[in-house]
């Protein structure tokens, strides 16, 4: 096959002026930390410092907290759906309108690729408040009684992964129906929730409504365990889930956990096989396998695994990797050293288990954290590259003969969180679909998300749902 030199196509970082450093987002202002703490935000594609940025300590979560409060008391729970849906809209156009701007920052702080950040995320993003902005002045007819309240204030904490796509998934819904937040991002992606907080300003947002607190672990839950909230809504690890579980057990918090996954994307023998090698790819080599329901297990069957496999390999051999700003290409940066860390151990443990690894011929830049896209087959349940999540561009292949099998395999894991289906049989789709336990279930696409349809999780990817009528219950006083 011949192969192609791609002259280079940079997206121009003018656009993006970013500040020296950056202060707290507390009721409708910028301000600095009561200690005064900062930390510097770094491309992960070049380790450039980005900018610095305040670390929230417990003094500052409890002034957002108040604020949040105050807003809520005094002006958002008592304003109408209708007036609340005006700047919920008006966010949503701004979002649009600076949407370049924001895609930029995203893959600057993220490393994802600007192709991803400009056709997936942002666009997501506005998609998100427009949604959400049409439920404010209609709850009552959302299936939740006549009058449904609000819970009050929501401390809100996200991950690095989709920075201002997780946020949005977060404060749209809160605020179409009427609750004020504090949301903390995750310490290596603070920016996009940081203009954000800008885009409060220019919409006018009454100060208080949104409160954006910066840090790292430590900030997070101080936040989740302020005793002033009344909602807490997370998304990140199991672990910290748990953890997070345990401390608001105790509580009335109302808490919704949006967790990991290894999610199962099933190939039968008569799926079209050039579809869903695009769909496996799309599953795990998307946003660097830093998906939470990544299609990281292939589940192949027998009798097509060798077409499969020769067809995917050559289709690795086309990935390009490099420079996230670059309109080219396809798999960027991993978002942090500690992240690669964990995907190289991960993928050495997979080796040293007996799987075989294979990447294409694949050069990797120097400077910044980079991992190649990666193939483990001979992969058994038992290895721990089949049960752990690795968040990574990193695809653990297993073989079934019968749907009786692919079913048993995909559910052998303590997730639940989403499934692929690949079959021309419409039967084999809602019969697979009916029995296995993911929250979502792809049928001849993967990772197509969408603000009308819930997501969320079963056993230890979490629980409650985000999107959808059904995520306007996690806001809900029901
Ligand atoms: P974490 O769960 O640690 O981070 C998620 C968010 O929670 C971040 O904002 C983090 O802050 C914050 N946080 C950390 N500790 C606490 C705490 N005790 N109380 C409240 N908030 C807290 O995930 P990591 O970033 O460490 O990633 C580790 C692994 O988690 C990944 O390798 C991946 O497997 C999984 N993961 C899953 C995600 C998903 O979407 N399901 C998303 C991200 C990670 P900070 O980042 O500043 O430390």
């Amino acid at each position: 096959m011949p192969t192609f030199e791609y002259a280079p196509a940079p997206e121009s970082r003018s656009i993006v002026s970013l500040r020296e450093s950056y202060g707290l987002f507390i009721n409708g202002e910028f301000s600095p930390s009561v200690d005064g703490r900062a930390f510097k935000t770094i491309s992960p594609a070049t380790e450039e410092v980005l900018a610095e940025v305040t670390e929230a300590g417990p003094a500052d979560v409890d002034r957002a907290v108040t604020a949040a409060r105050k807003a809520y008391e005094q002006t958002w729970s008592v304003m109408p759906g209708r007036e609340r849906a005006k700047y919920l809209f008006r966010i949503a156009r701004i979002v649009q309108e600076r949407a370049r701007e924001l895609a930029v920052l995203e893959s600057l702080d993220n490393g994802k690729p600007i192709r991803e950040s400009r056709d997936v995320d942002i666009p997501l993003v506005a998609a998100h408040f427009f949604y959400h902005a049409g439920w404010a002045d209609k709850l009552e007819y959302a299936g939740y009684g006549p009058a449904p309240r609000p819970l009050g204030v929501a401390g809100q904490v996200i991950p690095w992964n989709f920075p201002l796509l997780m946020l949005a998934w977060k404060i749209a819904p809160a605020l179409a129906c009427g609750n004020t937040v504090v949301l903390k991002p995750a310490e290596t992606t603070p920016l996009t929730a940081l203009a954000f907080a800008e885009i409060c300003q220019q919409a006018g947002l009454p100060p208080g409504v949104v409160n954006i607190v910066t840090g790292a672990g430590e900030t997070g839950r101080a936040l989740v365990e302020h005793p002033g909230i009344d909602k807490v809504a997370f998304t990140g690890s199991t672990e910290v889930g748990k953890q997070i579980a345990r401390a608001c057990a105790p509580t009335r918090k109302k808490v919704t956990l949006e967790l990991g996954g290894k999610a199962a994307n099933i190939v039968f023998e008569d799926a079209p096989v050039d579809q869903a090698v695009e769909g496996i790819v799309n599953g795990i080599f998307f946003n660097q396998g830093h998906v939470c329901c990544a299609g990281s297990r292939l589940l192949v069957q027998e009798s097509v695994y060798s077409e499969v496999l020769a067809s995917l390999r050559r289709r690795l051999a086309t990935l390009r990797l490099g420079d996230p700003l670059d309109k080219n290409t396809d798999v960027g940066a991993i978002n942090s050293a500690a992240q690669l860390a964990k995907i190289r151990e991960l993928s050495d443990v997979g080796e040293a288990e007996g799987a075989q690894r294979w990447s294409p011929p694949c050069e990797l830049p120097v400077k910044g954290f980079w991992f190649p896209p990666t193939i483990f087959t001979g992969v058994s349940q038992a290895h721990r590259i089949a049960r752990e999540e690795i968040f990574g561009p990193v695809l653990s292949v297993l073989t079934f003969r019968t749907p009786a099998e692919a079913l048993e395999k995909a559910n052998n894991t303590p997730y639940g969180l989403s499934a692929g289906v690949w079959t021309e049989k419409g039967s084999l789709i809602l019969w697979m679909a009916s029995r296995l336990r993911a929250g979502v279930v792809w049928a001849n696409t993967f990772n197509k998300f969408d603000p009308t349809s819930p997501f969320g999780g079963y056993k230890e990817s979490g629980y409650g749902r985000e999107g959808g009528r059904h995520g306007l219950e996690a806001y809900l006083d029901v």
